[in-house]
């Protein structure tokens, strides 16, 4: 990549367009190669920046104002709230969408999936920030349930690697698309099922699932690194639903707690 190349976040507001942005753009906002570590630096600057024009929603501000919300509704992570207030959610939903993508609501992406409100996709997040005070990068994460590729966008911008599975080739592509001009080269979308994780990069500092599953697959346990957390929708016969499962593995073995009641897309085998 030459110098000049802008990488992410420069161009987001580009998602989807058909070739990547090779030239900095004037109208951006943001600056770029910002590094990760200065991820909630980088969103207060953006948020006194002026919004970009051009895309028929001034996305930045409202993306700040959900933020904000998000914050206001108990959201203390810093590089998460940072995250969310760079990815251009509206742009990876349908634009005939895109006037509530920042509200705080589950949207369809195709297929009979959805994308996971901005609350609950903050509040999965933060969990795996729990516990390292809030700072650095999450390590290598195993996404599972890439859909329109919301997710992993922001997990790129929180972790060293990433790795995302989806079993819906429609869903795979689309967010290939969605997520080409970002250049997110800590980035992997795999197509595959993903009840079966992705051993070639395991172990995993995190495993994510976006979609519920009865139980949690052996494979995902096996793949989790020492000191690796999972979290994961998953059926719950005490609550009669799903509720969010986090599994730490130690070196004595794997822990669990359940938090509370979810409704996620179920997790199914195979690929489509
Ligand atoms: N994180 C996503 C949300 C996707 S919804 C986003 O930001 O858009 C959950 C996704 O999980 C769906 O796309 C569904 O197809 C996928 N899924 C369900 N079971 C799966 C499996 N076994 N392997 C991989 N993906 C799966």
């Amino acid at each position: 990549m030459s110098a000049r190349s802008p990488r992410f976040p420069l161009g987001l507001d580009r998602v989807g367009a058909a070739k990547p942005v090779r030239q900095a753009d004037p109208r951006s906002p943001y600056k770029p190669q910002k590094p990760l570590r200065d991820a909630a630096a980088h969103a207060a600057q953006a948020a006194r920046e002026p919004a970009p024009h051009g895309f028929g929603l001034d996305s930045q501000a409202v993306r700040a104002r959900m933020v904000e919300r998000l914050r206001a509704g108990g959201v203390r992570c810093e590089p998460v709230l940072a995250a969310l207030a760079l990815v251009p959610r509206h742009l990876f939903v349908d634009p005939a969408l895109a006037a509530q993508a920042y509200e705080d609501t589950s949207l369809p992406i195709g297929r009979g999936q959805t994308i996971s409100k901005p609350s609950v996709v903050a509040r999965m997040l933060a969990l795996l920030f729990e516990g390292r005070d809030g700072a650095g990068s999450v390590g290598r994460v195993l996404e599972i349930g890439t859909g329109c590729g919301y997710q992993a966008a922001l997990l790129s911008l929180l972790a060293r690697q990433v790795i995302s599975v989806e079993r819906l080739r429609p869903l795979h592509e689309r967010a290939r698309d969605n997520l080409a001009s970002m250049r997110r080269d800590n980035l992997r979308l795999v197509y595959g099922d993903g009840r079966l994780g992705h051993p070639p990069n395991a172990p995993y500092d995190a495993i994510i699932c976006a979609a519920g599953g009865d139980d949690v697959p052996a494979a995902w346990l096996e793949q989790m690194a020492i000191g690796g957390r999972l979290i994961a929708p998953t059926h719950s016969d005490e609550q009669a639903g799903q509720v969010l499962l986090v599994i730490d593995r130690s070196a004595h073995g794997w822990s669990r707690r359940s938090h509370e009641a979810v409704h996620f897309v179920p997790l199914r085998s195979g690929t489509e």
